[in-house]
């Protein structure tokens, strides 16, 4: 079994937020359709007067400005960065971020309260600079080793890893072996952030690229369609790839996924006279399963 890196490669908190990086937005604009109800921005960050390094899977803080109700500065947030090491510049000077802008409406009253991070996020035009800090997270990174399957499961913004990893995969490296399997799941088509990106890949490096769109399509039973339908219809493969030692499954998106997942794995499982609890035990305990929901 190989682990996907040891913990001395990977960076981790070269900024603090008592001593920021400060970056200036260089590329800021809406991934969803216009007349999409949810708001996720691309921002790319100009990183090239910094020390920052970051590895595929990692997550960066940002410092949103201005004070709580208790008078205290806001507390940092962190984002999954959706660019890989080398930046989307390939030169290691940028790095990006896919936000969704956080909107909770009180159902008894209609009031909206605004999330203040993702909002400020979201309203950033380019020029402007963020008080940036990390990376952090050692768990969710990509597995150095040519031959690793991937299988990502992402819930919207929860696509910001996975278009690191893939980028790293079919942009710079050489001599992938592995397989990709992305399941992308959002509410509708015009939420399918990295559309043209993820069916570039499809279509030219043979990433299979499958989505759910919970509010258009059914599943079997005529209910919403969620990722792990999608699951389900691919389990015996999806099954046969995790019984080999090099595929890894990563599921990053809504808090709450992983239970849907779950229990789709445990139905394959069961079709195949599995014995599931055995196997995702298996699973942890060779690091193949990888989990950050929020
Ligand atoms: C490892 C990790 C990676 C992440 N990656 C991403 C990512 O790639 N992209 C992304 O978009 N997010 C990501 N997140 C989530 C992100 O960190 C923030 O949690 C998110 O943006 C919301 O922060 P906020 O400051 O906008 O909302 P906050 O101000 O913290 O509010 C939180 C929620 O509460 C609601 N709210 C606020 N006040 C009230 C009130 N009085 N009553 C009821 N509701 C209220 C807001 O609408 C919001 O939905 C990640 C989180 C983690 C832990």
């Amino acid at each position: 079994m190989t682990i996907p890196s040891t913990a001395q490669e990977i960076p981790s908190n070269i900024y603090k937020p008592g001593a920021p990086l400060e970056a200036r937005v260089i590329d800021h604009y809406r991934l969803t359709a216009p007349d999409s109800p949810n708001d996720v921005c691309h921002i790319v960050y100009d990183v090239s007067a910094s020390d920052l390094k970051y590895v595929e899977g990692q997550s960066i803080g940002v410092l949103p400005p201005g004070e709580d109700a208790n008078g205290k500065p806001h507390k940092l947030r962190l984002y999954s960065i959706a660019s890989p090491g080398v930046g989307d510049d390939g030169h290691g000077k940028t790095l990006t971020v896919c936000v969704k802008r956080a909107i909770t409406v009180d159902e008894a009253t209609g009031q909206e309260y605004h999330g203040v991070c993702s909002s400020y996020l979201c309203d950033l035009k380019v020029g402007d600079t963020s008080k940036l800090t990390g990376p952090v997270g050692k768990a969710f990174i990509m597995p150095d080793q040519p031959n690793a399957n991937l299988i990502m499961v992402a819930t919207g913004t929860g696509i910001a890893p996975f278009r690191a990893f893939l980028s790293k995969r079919y942009k710079q490296l050489q001599h992938e072996t592995g397989q990709s399997w992305l399941f992308f799941g959002a509410q509708t088509r015009k939420d399918f952030l990295y559309e043209a990106e993820l069916k570039a890949y499809q279509e030219n490096a043979g990433c299979q690229v499958i989505t759910a769109f919970s509010r258009e399509e059914k599943n079997a039973q005529g209910n919403r369609m969620y990722v792990q339908h999608r699951l389900i219809e691919h389990g015996e493969t999806l099954f046969e790839l995790l019984k080999q030692p090099e595929t890894y499954l990563y599921i990053c998106g809504l808090r709450g996924m992983e239970a849907g997942i779950l229990e789709g794995f445990q139905e394959i499982a069961q079709r195949q006279g599995i014995d599931w609890n055995v196997f995702f035990d298996t699973l942890k305990a060779e690091k193949r399963w990888h989990v950050e929901v929020y």
